[in-house]
């Protein structure tokens, strides 16, 4: 699966704002958004530019796809999926993202980036009702659980995550088996995000 290999500190600088893409790093004193003060990146980085109505459209359709790790034809999909879909299509496009098991692994706790949940994941360390499913994108629903392989559990990186895992408004963690329940799908108010996902919508739309 193709994904952004390139420095993500930048993406940050890029879309003014911290995307928390690297985990515990980012709460610290080494936060490249921090260091820089905000500045854009490149060569007329600090210089102040008039941005357009697209390229305000634009930055927060980049940020949402930088943020969750997917490319522009995967991203492009759901919006197109949203659109077909009951419900207000930038939420849609919000829960789709949600759903992916790599955000839930995160979510859960049970890796600190989504970035390492994929990895994770990739390397068969989770299963979904009790089958293996080494796909980042792979959908869940209501009623899934979502657990960690019986012979990963003692893998350290898994081991220390578990240490902090949690639930959350629409996943139930249960320590002792490593395990998260979906008890529903998630709603726009249990995605603390800052952004607007309606000028994604509008960016598509034209
Ligand atoms: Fe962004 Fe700072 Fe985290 Fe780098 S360390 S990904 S700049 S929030």
């Amino acid at each position: 699966m193709a994904r952004y290999t390139g420095p993500v500190c930048r993406l940050c600088r890029a879309a003014g704002q911290k995307l928390h893409l690297k985990g515990d790093r980012c709460f610290g004193t080494k936060c490249a958004f921090e260091k820089r003060k905000g500045t854009r990146p490149g060569m007329h980085g600090a210089a102040q530019k008039k941005v357009t109505e697209y390229g305000v459209q634009l930055r927060e359709k980049q940020k949402v796809k930088n943020i969750y790790g997917v490319l522009e034809n995967k991203f492009y999909r759901y919006y197109e999926e949203a659109m077909r879909s009951e419900g207000v299509t930038g939420e849609m496009i919000l829960q789709f993202l949600e759903r992916r098991l790599d955000n839930v692994v995160f979510r859960l706790g049970l890796a600190k980036t989504r970035t390492q949940a994929r990895q994770l994941i990739k390397h068969g360390h989770f299963d979904v009702n009790g089958k293996r499913v080494d796909i980042p994108s792979y959908r869940i629903t209501p009623g899934d659980l979502v657990s960690v392989k019986e012979g990963s559990r003692d893998l350290s990186l898994i081991k220390l995550n578990s240490e902090t895992a949690k639930s959350t408004t629409w996943l139930e963690f249960t320590k002792e088996s490593l395990m998260g329940k979906v008890v529903m799908l998630p709603e726009r108010s249990s995605i603390e995000l800052e952004i607007n996902e309606q000028l994604i919508v509008e960016f598509y739309s034209k």
